[in-house]
């Protein structure tokens, strides 16, 4: 790892995602210009991730299953390569590492590298001029996503385990109604089972004998509790016609391995028990946020407490210099949407506080109106985009067709931030 420099302030952005990549690429477009304008190399960004790869995670569903079913080379992009564009290169330094600790008293960030030369420290605090949280969250499941301290390598190895016990499982346990829950249960089952039978005039009749048996339980009263009630049933009608069983209103309590492989006991709270070959959990996610000392900055949820219009964070006072975006973040509900949304009021923000703090404040506005796209299968699918209901096809078109790979390049290469 290159020593940090001693005469630039750093601006430290923690997580190589959605919120830290897009950021990354909006200062250095239209920020270290301007404030390397006078004094050059006076200001250097360093971005730190526990992965060297940007990974597109909406589409883990369907990715977890087999390589086949999406592109990997746009699923997974190496990070470095994203930022050899600018120029002086020294502006810019990408940190295989994971945080471990952040003390905003001492403006300093303590982290483990995870690819250390002989001559570096494995461990190095590096001090702050502003610094960023973006590290996102945590599934329960390790086959979705990247936690704090996993790369995609380790993502790819739960994975390949999966995928190994896959042709033997007779059945498969998914518990969360969400969209996540709802997107495993149908892509398992498509492949599984095979496709929904073609019905243009009417909904698909539901499959009574699915090869596998695949079972989404969750212990709300319904699933896809975000979307309005005639598109949840609608979602039920599809999983239905892949051979999907949905169990409302009951909770996994607990789950402990049967002794058979992958196989695993859950404990249900109607008090049954439930033997599964395979189990996802697609219950929640929990903020990636343990390195802040400060516990005082974090809400109940674990996410850092971000004023939602500015993202700073407003606990640490103006001169600390940190912020929050993504689902580390409690300025809005987690999502893509809202965090490519925030990215130029965030990159503005910190612009006038690099600057000197002239102007006015960029403010953001949630947009709060029922927008979800959840696809069932390859070829269904339900949702809603600023309150107006889609078609099946539509949700297909936009998101079940390759669940939005082809909408990141220009988020990871930073063609999306072009404009200020
Ligand atoms: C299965 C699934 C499907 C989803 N589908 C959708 C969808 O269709 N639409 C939508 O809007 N949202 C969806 N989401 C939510 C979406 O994935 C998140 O909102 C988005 O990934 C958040 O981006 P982020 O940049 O905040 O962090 P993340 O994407 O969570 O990435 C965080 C990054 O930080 C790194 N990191 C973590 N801790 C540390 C640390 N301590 N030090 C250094 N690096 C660290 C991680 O390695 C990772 O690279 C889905 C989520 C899941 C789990």
């Amino acid at each position: 790892m290159a020593k940090p420099t001693t005469t630039s302030k750093s601006l430290i952005i923690i997580g190589g995602s959605w919120g830290g990549i897009s950021l990354s690429h909006y200062l250095l477009k239209h920020v270290l210009p301007h404030l390397n304008k006078t004094s050059p190399s006076s200001y250097e960004l360093i971005l730190i991730s526990s992965s060297t790869e940007a990974f597109c995670r909406p589409a883990c569903p369907r990715a977890l299953i087999s390589d086949s079913l999406l592109p990997q080379d746009k699923l997974f992009v190496s990070i470095p390569s994203l930022f050899t564009q600018y120029s002086p290169p020294s502006t810019f330094r990408f940190l295989h590492a994971t945080a471990t600790s952040l003390n905003t008293s001492s403006r300093t960030l303590t982290i483990t590298s995870h690819s250390p030369s002989p001559h570096e420290p494995t461990i190095t605090t590096l001090p702050y001029h502003a610094l960023v949280i973006a590290t996102g969250a945590s599934t329960p499941s390790p086959l979705l996503g990247l936690s704090s301290g996993i790369d995609t390598t380790s993502l790819r190895a739960s994975w390949a385990s999966f995928r190994a016990a896959l042709p033997s499982a007779k059945r498969i346990v998914i518990s969360g109604g969400g969209p996540s829950g709802v997107e495993v249960a149908g892509e398992l089952a498509e492949h599984l089972n095979g496709a929904m039978p073609r019905s243009w005039l009417s909904l698909p009749p539901a499959r009574t004998d699915p090869k596998v048996e695949i079972v989404l339980v969750t212990a709300a009263k319904r699933i896809l509790p975000d979307l309005r009630e005639s598109l949840a049933q609608r979602a039920e009608t599809y999983l239905a016609a892949l051979g999907v069983k949905v169990v409302k209103g009951v909770r996994v309590e607990g789950v402990v391995p049967s002794g058979k492989g992958e196989g695993v006991v859950l404990k249900l709270g109607s008090g049954e028990r439930m033997e599964a070959d395979l189990y996802v959990p697609c219950v929640g996610t929990t903020p990636n946020t343990g390195f802040v000392e400060d516990k005082g900055l974090l809400g109940e949820d674990g996410r850092v407490v971000t004023n939602e219009g500015t993202l700073r964070v407003d606990k640490v006072g103006g001169e600390g210099r940190v912020y929050a975006i993504g689902d580390a973040s409690n300025f809005a509900k987690p999502g893509v949407h809202n965090t490519l949304s925030a990215v130029p009021v965030l990159g503005t923000n910190m612009k006038k506080d690099l600057a000197g703090g002239q102007g006015e404040d960029k403010i953001f506005v949630e947009d709060t109106r029922e927008t979800q796209l959840v696809p069932i299968g390859r070829s269904k699918g339900v949702g809603a985009m600023k309150g107006w209901w889609l078609p099946s096809c539509a949700v297909w078109l936009i998101k079940g067709r390759d669940y939005w790979l082809w909408t990141t390049g220009d988020v990871w290469s930073g063609k999306a931030w072009a404009k200020e």
